[in-house]
């Protein structure tokens, strides 16, 4: 257990996460780092100016931005060599997560020189620790701009096992929650994250089915930062078939074939169960009747 101030490392790059909205939510090592790093490198010098004035901290920044990334990083590894400290900092939250930060770590690395990171704040631990989702989940982050790939990204993690995070800018919350709702079962459990740790914090429960209603209904629904925690899909049984696959198999077996037969080859082609196939022709033809095997 360290009580003292752990001030920045010489010749290290040090990741610093920071407050979400809240400032207060900086962490102590964090503010040792900032308050000590020879060179603190951000996102935006002036977003992170606020934050350092906020806690008293006066630093030497540089700006290091998605557009100057490498760059930069040449001229920090420089001075990283020279045995100066150095912090790096984006906006709000952790650098990384949907924030830049990668190419700098990336490249300090691969000239052998040491990365720290200085562990606080990020919007989907913070989503995800209200949420309830236990088990677990996927970080999608920001979906693609067009509605075609939104559309076709959703679609492949639809009958993913786990929860999806996904984080949302106020002027497309309503789109992207259609298009969850186009994609994935409606009766999957959404969590509406608001403006998380600031004043008009906000959080909202419901299913998918009620979510375009909710967000219409109050235009403050709508303002602000949002990270949407979609529920798991329902739980299958073991032995219960690929839904997709064993549908998409069985529809074209039951064309030609009488459910019974379709089942059995469906088994024999999907690897699943007879019985469950059974059930599943049974739901996609309901007048077909029992099954006349038993196993
Ligand atoms: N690096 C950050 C992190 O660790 O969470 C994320 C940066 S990303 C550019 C910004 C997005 O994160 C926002 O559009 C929103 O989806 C989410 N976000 C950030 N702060 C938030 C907050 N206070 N409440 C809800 N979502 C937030």
């Amino acid at each position: 257990m360290h009580d003292a101030p752990q001030p920045a490392r010489a010749g290290t790059l040090h990741i610093v996460a920071t407050p979400i909205g809240n400032l207060r939510d900086i962490g102590l090592r964090a503010l040792d780092v900032l308050r000590s790093a020879d060179l603190v490198a951000a996102e935006d010098t002036r977003t992170t100016q606020v934050l350092l004035a906020a806690h008293g901290i006066q630093a030497r920044m540089v700006a290091v931005h998605e557009h100057n990334e490498r760059g930069a990083a040449a001229r920090l590894i420089e001075a990283l060599r020279a045995g100066r400290s150095v912090a790096y900092v984006s906006d709000a939250g952790t650098p990384g997560i949907s924030d830049p930060g990668a190419r700098l770590v990336e490249a300090v690395r691969a000239a052998g020189l040491p990365v720290t990171p200085i562990p606080g704040p990020s919007a989907v631990a913070a989503a995800l620790s209200v949420a309830g989702v236990d088990g677990p989940w996927l970080f999608v982050g920001f979906l693609p701009g067009r509605t075609a790939a939104r559309r076709k990204t959703l679609r492949g993690y639809a009958a993913w096992p786990c929860g999806l995070v996904l984080y949302e800018a106020p002027h497309r919350v309503r789109a992207t929650v259609d298009d969850l709702l186009a994609e994935l079962d409606s009766a999957r459990t959404l969590l509406i994250a608001r403006e998380l740790s600031k004043r008009f914090e906000q959080l909202h429960q419901c299913v998918l089915a009620d979510a375009p209603a909710w967000l219409a209904a109050d235009e403050n629904h709508r303002r602000g930062e949002f990270v949407l925690v979609v529920g798991p899909p329902a739980a299958q049984a073991d032995d219960a078939p690929d839904d997709a696959e064993a549908r998409r198999v069985l529809a074209i077996l039951l064309e030609a074939l009488p459910a019974t037969q379709a089942a059995r080859l469906a088994a024999r082609l999907t690897g699943g169960r007879r019985n469950a196939l059974y059930d599943l022709a049974l739901s996609l033809k309901p007048d077909i009747p029992p099954a006349p095997w038993t196993d």
